[in-house]
């Protein structure tokens, strides 16, 4: 079976119809299990976890009605799973455990978009990467990834590399290679589940996340995978699956991680359904 669990409905307005035009796509692809994991920051209920000028400019968002959205699209018969994507802070981590406790969440994704004040993967940011150092840049990232999995707060790891988003990577395979095998140590000592994204396709790099070595370092340890598509619009609801699909098939992976209330298993993903068909 395939699953998509990384995606947004923010562009749009919090209701069932709305919702359908995701659940549309899903079934058009052959994903199963569909779910929504909408930006905390965007909710005033979150505001307290990541303050920043253009978060404040940006939280507008009532949690609970988006909650009631998913509770509606239930009660009419529609199967999706409820989650957030939420930013880990540093040093916030009580702060962070009482939000994903205070909502029946099925799932809550952790990811890093802020290195400080500097929304690394923001198009209206990109111009800080000028001058950056990028290997101290890296370094940054990955440490506070490496504490956001020790942390263990999260059902899940997002686009784990997105700090290449824009396309700046360190030309030094020994560097890369012993963050990989650093990160995979954490992420198999701490249980986390690491997404495979296909975000990345539709990013300046134009690349899956995470890359070849960093997945191939997790296969090797064990670590579990969800695939998900991170979209921000209907019609990429399962958007590049055939290319994530290849890539962890190559890499020897065989399942895939499905969440409800917190609680994980594993479903086999090619069995049902080859690859090959999805477009
Ligand atoms: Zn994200
Ligand atoms: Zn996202």
């Amino acid at each position: 079976m395939l699953t998509d669990y990384h995606t947004h409905t923010e562009r749009g307005p919090y209701t069932v119809a709305w919702l359908d035009r995701f659940l549309a796509m899903a079934r058009e692809r052959n994903i199963e299990e569909y779910g929504v994991s909408e930006h905390a920051y965007r909710f005033r209920q979150a505001g307290h976890l990541l303050d920043n000028p253009w978060t404040r400019e940006r939280r507008t968002e009532d949690l609970d009605e988006y909650f009631r959205m998913i509770e509606e699209a239930r009660r009419q018969g529609r199967r999706v799973k409820f989650g957030i994507e939420l930013d880990y802070i540093p040093g916030k981590e009580e702060e962070l455990s009482r939000f994903i406790q205070s909502y029946p969440f099925d799932y809550v994704i952790g990811s890093i978009h802020w290195l400080g004040n500097f929304g690394f993967d923001l198009l209206e940011m990109k111009d800080q990467w000028n001058g950056r150092d990028v290997r101290t840049t890296y370094d940054e990232y990955f440490s506070i990834l490496m504490q956001m999995v020790e942390s263990g707060l999260f059902d899940f790891v997002g686009h784990a590399d997105v700090i290449k988003v824009f396309g700046h990577e360190p030309d030094d395979a020994v560097f890369l290679g012993e963050w990989y095998d650093r990160l995979a140590d954490t992420f198999s000592r701490r249980q986390a589940v690491v997404e495979v994204s296909t975000a990345g396709l539709r990013k300046p790099v134009g690349t899956l996340y995470p890359a070849l070595g960093l997945l191939q370092a997790c296969h090797r340890r064990g670590v579990p995978i969800v695939i998900n598509s991170d979209a921000h619009r209907p019609e990429d609801v399962g958007a590049g699956y055939d290319q994530a699909l290849a890539l962890v098939k190559s890499v020897g992976y065989r399942e895939l991680t499905v969440f409800t209330a917190h609680h994980r298993s594993s479903v086999p993903m090619f069995d049902d359904h080859p690859y090959t068909q999805f477009r």
